[in-house]
C-alpha cells in the first residue's frame, strides 16, 4: 500500500474565513456616539441592544444585521447561519 495521499491545499485559499458566532461586532451608539462590541450571536437573536458607555438602549433589526453580514462579505468573512 504505497499510493500517495494527495493533499488539496488550494482548496482552503478560494473560501472565505468563516467567522464564529462569538466574534465581536463594534456597533456605535446613537447616544455617545461610542462603539459598544457585541457578539454576532446577540446581535443574531436580539431586537434591542445596549450601550456599555451610557446604557442607552436602541433596537437592532435584521436589516443592520444584513448590512455587517455584506460589510463582512466584502472583507472576505462569511457568517454561519
Ligand atoms: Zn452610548
Amino acid at each position: 500500500m504505497s499510493q500517495p495521499l494527495r493533499i488539496i491545499a488550494e482548496a482552503d485559499q478560494s473560501v472565505s474565513t468563516i467567522l464564529s458566532e462569538r466574534v465581536l461586532i463594534p456597533v456605535s451608539c446613537d447616544h455617545c456616539k461610542q462603539d459598544t462590541d457585541i457578539s454576532l450571536e446577540t446581535l443574531k437573536t436580539s431586537s434591542a441592544i445596549m450601550c456599555e458607555h451610557c446604557y442607552a438602549v436602541r433596537p437592532f433589526g435584521h436589516t443592520e444585521l444584513q448590512v455587517i453580514r455584506s460589510l463582512l462579505n466584502r472583507s472576505g468573512y462569511r457568517v454561519n447561519g
